[in-house]
C-alpha cells in the first residue's frame, strides 16, 4: 500500500460517512500515522507504508468515521500556539477561549496569583503561566482525570502550577489577584442537538450549564470575591446570547464589568474588577 492510495481510501471513507472537514482530516490522520508530513507526501506520493502504519491508520479512519473528534484521536490541540494534550476526559480548547487568555494576559504582571476554575485540561491556565512570566498559578476541576491531563500539560510545558480537585472554589484557599474560567455554560436541553462529535464525545459535565445554562455563572459569581484580593480581576467565557445575564450577576460585586467580543463580532468574555 503506498501513501496515496492510504489518503485515497481515507478520503473516501470519511467523506462517505459525512465528516464535514472530510479531506483536512483524511490528510491530519495520515501526517500522525505514518509519520509523514504533506511535504514528504508531494516528494514520494507512491512510497509504501509499513503494514503497522496502514492498519494504524485505517483504525484511525474507522474512529474518526464514527464521529470520534480528530484531536482526540491524534491526543493534540493547539491552543495560543502551545501544543496541549487531550483526551476524552477534557474538553478540546476551542479558538474563541483565545480571547479570555488575551484579555486576562492585559491585566497580569510578575508576582500575581491567577486561579482558574474548572480548567480541564489546563489550556486556559498554562497559556497564561506560559506567556506571562513569574505568575503563580491554581487550577481546580471536579474530574480528577481532566487533573491528570492538565498534569500532563503542566510537565510537557515545562511550567509549574498547582491543580487541585473539588467543586469550583471548594479546594481553594487563600486570595487571588485574578481569576479565570470557561465553565461549562450550555443549556443542559441544548447540548443534545450539538453536533455529534461533541454531544455524544466530549465530557457532558465540561458543557452542561444547567437548566439555563447560567448554573456555574451564579455560583461564581457569588462565591468569587472571597477568593480575590481587593480590585481583584474575573475573566469568564461565555456563550453568544449570555453577556447581559452573566454582566447582571457580577454588576452587585464588581466595578467596570465589561463584555468583550471575539473576531467574529460575538459576546464571548465578561470582565470585571471586585469592588473595595
Ligand atoms: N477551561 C477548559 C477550557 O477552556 C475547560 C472548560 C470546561 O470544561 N468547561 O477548555
Amino acid at each position: 500500500m503506498t501513501l496515496s492510495g492510504l489518503l485515497r481510501e481515507g478520503r473516501e471513507a470519511l467523506q462517505a460517512a459525512g465528516i464535514p472537514e472530510w479531506d483536512l482530516d483524511a490528510w491530519y490522520l495520515l501526517e500522525y500515522a505514518a509519520h509523514c508530513t504533506k511535504n514528504e507526501y508531494f516528494l514520494r506520493p507512491e512510497k509504501e507504508v509499513l503494514p503497522q502504519e496502514k492498519q494504524l491508520y485505517r483504525t484511525l479512519i474507522r474512529k474518526r468515521s464514527a464521529h470520534i473528534p480528530l484531536q482526540y484521536l491524534t491526543g493534540s490541540q493547539e491552543f495560543m500556539g502551545l501544543s496541549f494534550f487531550v483526551d476524552e476526559n477534557v474538553l478540546i480548547p476551542r479558538q474563541d477561549t483565545e480571547i479570555l487568555v488575551e484579555e486576562a494576559l492585559r491585566a497580569l504582571g510578575s508576582g500575581m496569583r491567577v486561579l482558574d476554575v474548572c480548567t480541564g485540561s489546563g489550556c486556559i491556565l498554562l497559556s497564561l503561566l506560559k506567556l506571562c512570566a513569574g505568575l503563580e498559578g491554581t487550577g481546580t476541576d471536579l474530574s480528577e482525570k481532566a487533573l491528570q491531563v492538565a498534569g500532563e500539560n503542566a510537565r510537557r510545558l515545562g511550567v509549574e502550577a498547582s491543580f487541585v480537585q473539588g467543586d469550583l472554589f471548594e479546594p481553594v484557599s487563600g486570595k487571588y489577584d485574578c481569576i479565570v474560567s470557561n465553565p461549562p455554560y450550555i443549556a443542559s436541553r441544548e447540548v443534545d442537538v450539538l453536533m455529534e462529535e461533541v454531544r455524544d464525545h466530549e465530557p457532558r459535565m465540561a458543557l452542561d450549564g444547567g437548566e439555563d445554562g447560567l448554573y456555574f455563572y451564579r455560583k461564581i459569581a457569588a462565591q468569587s470575591p472571597k477568593y480575590l484580593k481587593d480590585r481583584g480581576r474575573i475573566f469568564l467565557e461565555i456563550g453568544f446570547d449570555q453577556g447581559e445575564a452573566v454582566a447582571g450577576l457580577l454588576v452587585p460585586a464588581f466595578d467596570e464589568v465589561r463584555i468583550v467580543q471575539d473576531l467574529a463580532g460575538l459576546d464571548r468574555v465578561v470582565c470585571g474588577i471586585l469592588r473595595s
